[in-house]
Formats: C-alpha cells, structure tokens, sequence
C-alpha cells in the first residue's frame, strides 16, 4: 500500500517510524513542514525535516526526539562564552548537518535536491520531501510580543506568550517540491501524523495545489490531542489561546474538509459520536507512543484502519 505522510517534528516522526518498519520504503512518501526553518549563526536550520531523517536514520536522540543521538557540545559551549546565542541547541554532530546544507543552499541548490542527498549519505530509503524549496516562514503574533517568528516563540520563549494568530510568510510565493503532487496522486491514501496542527500541518496543507491533490484521495489523521492535551508542545494551548476546546474532536474539525477518518485514543471514545456527525470516521485505539512497540503498533493500526476505508 502507497502512503503519503504529512509530519511536523517530533510528533510526526515516531509515526514515521512505525511506518518505515512497516512498509516497504518504496511504499513511504513523507512530506514535511518547512515553516519552521530560520537562519541562525549564518546556518539555515530546518527543524522538522533534521528530525525526520535522524529518525529515520535511526541517529535520533531518544530522550529529546530532536537532534542526534551521543551528541557533543563543544561548538555551542564555545559560542556560548563568546557572548553568542545559545538558545536554540545544537550539538557538534547535528552542527555537519546545518553547515553543509547551508553552503548547498548558498551555490543555489534546491533544499529537496540537497535532503534527497542526504537521504542517500544517511541510507534512507524512504522518499523524504520539504513541503517546497522556496521559504516559507511560520510567524505567531503574540498578545505580548506582537509578532515573533516560530522559533523565538517555540525554543526562545518556550512557548510562554499568549497566540493571537499564526500565518505563513512568502506562503503564496511557494511551490510544491518537484514531484510532491505526483506522489500524493499515486498514494492509495494520506496519513496526516499526530503533528502540531496550526505549526506543522497547516503550513504543508497552504501551499498551492496541495489540499486539492490531497482533497481528491482517501485521507486520515492522527490525533496530536489526547484525552484533552498535547502529549508535548503547545498544540492544546494554541486550541485554547484560539478560543476552540481542545480535543480530538477540535482536530477532526480543524481537518474536516479534507479527511475521511480520524484516529483517536481510547481515552476519547466518548467523542466519536461528535465526530461522526461531522461525516468523519473515528477509530479508537492506544495512539500514545512511549516505546518503539507502540510506534509499530499505532502505524499498524492505522494502516489496518486504511484498509478499511479503502473497501468500504
Ligand atoms: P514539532 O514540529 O517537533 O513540534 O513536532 P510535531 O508537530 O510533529 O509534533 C508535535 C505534536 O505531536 C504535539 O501536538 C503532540 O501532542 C504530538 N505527539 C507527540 N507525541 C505523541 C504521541 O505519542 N502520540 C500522539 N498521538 N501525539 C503525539
């Protein structure tokens, strides 16, 4: 079966995970959000996309789900006593990753052409695509700040300030990667992971041509939200700060034109009536991935939940 994939980060990444031990990478398309990415040291950083691939690579760090695993610090330690940001944390190994990127990005090559490289240098054989090559820049106006970009929200402020609303800089600008559509018009189904909605998923959703290729196929979501709550990060703040109850049901509504199903935790089976009212079909099951086991077994299910849509 051909899955296309929609992930943030860290959320995103442990159902990638369990996909790729369950498919065959050939079977595996992941189109990740790139609103995240900043300039930083005179480095582009891309958040979402690192952490995809150091997952998938097998690199990643266990404990912090961003970053790489066995990381050292000197570089960030150095930066640090000579007065320089140390906020956004990035090890000397992570460091390769931004360093080289930057320096292709600065001859002028196309940031999928550059992560398909990667993909190949780190054995990956999965297809990993940013949702476009050009910029697109997530920025959050606060009640207290006014507007900040992502980052200085998310790892600066630690997502302290109060969202007032959330859009995407050079959104309208941007194009999807050379052969995003075609994946997604060859895919039996889309799988939107348990990623940041409003952050994550929104952004990849805005760019030209994707909601509507998307629109047309057999679609599915994994809540982010359980039992009311993010498992982390500020997805279940930003419901609130937005004036919506946070609650699966919220992302069943948040998605509502465009999926056909949703995957809910146990804990919210109360909520599947709310949302078959709204045309979609819950599923019910332990979507919380503490252990790789529940990364196999979360993707397994909802593999198994694409099937049944597909024959109904
Ligand atoms: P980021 O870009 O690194 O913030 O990552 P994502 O947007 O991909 O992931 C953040 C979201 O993942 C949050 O809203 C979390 O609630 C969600 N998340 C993290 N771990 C889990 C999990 O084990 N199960 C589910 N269902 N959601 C999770």
């Amino acid at each position: 079966m051909k899955i296309v994939a929609l992930a943030g980060g860290v959320g995103g990444a442990k159902l990638i995970d369990g996909f790729a031990k369950n498919l065959s990478p050939l079977d595996l398309t992941i189109i990740v959000n790139t609103g995240d990415d900043f300039n930083h040291l005179g480095m582009r950083i891309c958040p979402d996309l690192d952490t995809i691939c150091y997952t998938l690579a097998g690199m990643a760090n266990p404990d912090t789900g961003w970053g790489r695993e066995n990381e050292c610090w000197t570089v960030l330690a150095g930066i640090k006593q000579l007065g320089g940001p140390d906020w956004f944390r990035i090890g000397d190994k992570d460091l390769a990753t931004h360093l080289e990127r930057s320096r292709r990005l600065m001859v002028g090559q196309p940031l999928s052409r550059i992560i398909q490289d990667f993909c190949k240098s780190w054995n990956i054989n999965q297809k990993v695509l940013p949702m476009s090559d050009q910029k697109v820049s997530t920025i959050i106006t606060t009640l207290e700040y006014g507007e900040i970009s992502f980052q200085d929200y998310f790892v600066r402020n630690k997502c302290a300030p109060t969202v007032k609303r959330i859009h995407f800089e050079g959104i309208k600008d941007a194009t999807p990667t050379p052969g995003l559509i075609d994946a997604i018009e060859q895919a039996d189904a889309i799988v939107i992971c348990p990623s940041n909605p409003w952050v994550s998923i929104d952004p990849i959703l805005s760019i030209s041509g994707i909601r509507t290729s998307i629109i047309k196929k057999p679609t599915i979501a994994v809540s982010p939200i359980i039992n009311g709550k993010a498992i982390k990060g500020p997805a279940a703040k930003m419901y609130s700060e937005l004036g919506i109850q946070p609650s699966a049901l919220a992302v069943a509504n948040h998605y509502k034109t465009i999926i056909s199903a949703i995957v809910i935790d146990n804990q919210d089976s109360a909520l599947s009536e709310a949302i078959s009212h709204l045309g979609i079909i819950p599923f019910e099951c332990n979507i919380l991935m503490k252990l790789t086991e529940d990364r196999v077994q979360v993707s397994q299910d909802v593999l198994n939940y694409i099937e049944r849509i597909l024959n109904l």
